[in-house]
């Protein structure tokens, strides 16, 4: 199976959606999809080529707005974001690397989706599967 490279779904996000994801600085927990109201009418986890913060390009599971059209552009899953990657198609990503450094540094310090809420349970084993998916036999 022949798996796209990331640029192909930022591109068709970017086409058909009210948000965009910079997929190397996605971490692969999605926070996005646990906090979204409307999560299994919106999103999927796809396979892509691409890397983690810059490390390793290969396939890994990231999400993707399969059904944009159900989206009501609340922006809980932006403000859920740990790092930066998500973002309104009007303002997207243009300096990854800082953004990474930012959000990181910020995350200690935000109320509501900090540290306690990324190092839940969940978000790690989906980031331990999103990343490693070869080893949970998903891809
Ligand atoms: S903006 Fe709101 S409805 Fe749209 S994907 Fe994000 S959390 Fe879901």
């Amino acid at each position: 199976m022949s798996v796209p490279d990331w640029k192909e779904y930022y591109e068709k996000m970017k086409e058909t959606a009210p948000l965009v994801i910079h997929y190397p600085i996605c971490g692969g927990g999605d926070e996005c999809i646990y906090v979204c109201p409307f999560s299994d009418k919106i999103w999927e986890v796809v396979p892509m080529k691409v890397s983690l913060f810059g490390v390793r390009y290969k396939v890994r599971l990231r999400p993707f707005m399969a059904h944009p059209e159900n989206c009501r552009k609340c922006y809980i899953c932006v403000q859920a974001c740990p790092t930066g990657a998500l973002r309104p198609v009007e303002n997207p990503v243009k300096h990854p690397a800082i953004t990474l450094i930012y959000n990181t540094l910020k995350l200690p310090f935000k109320k509501r989706y900090g540290l306690k809420f990324v190092f839940r349970k969940e978000h790690g084993e989906r980031f331990k599967r999103n990343n490693w998916p070869e080893k949970y036999g998903v891809v």
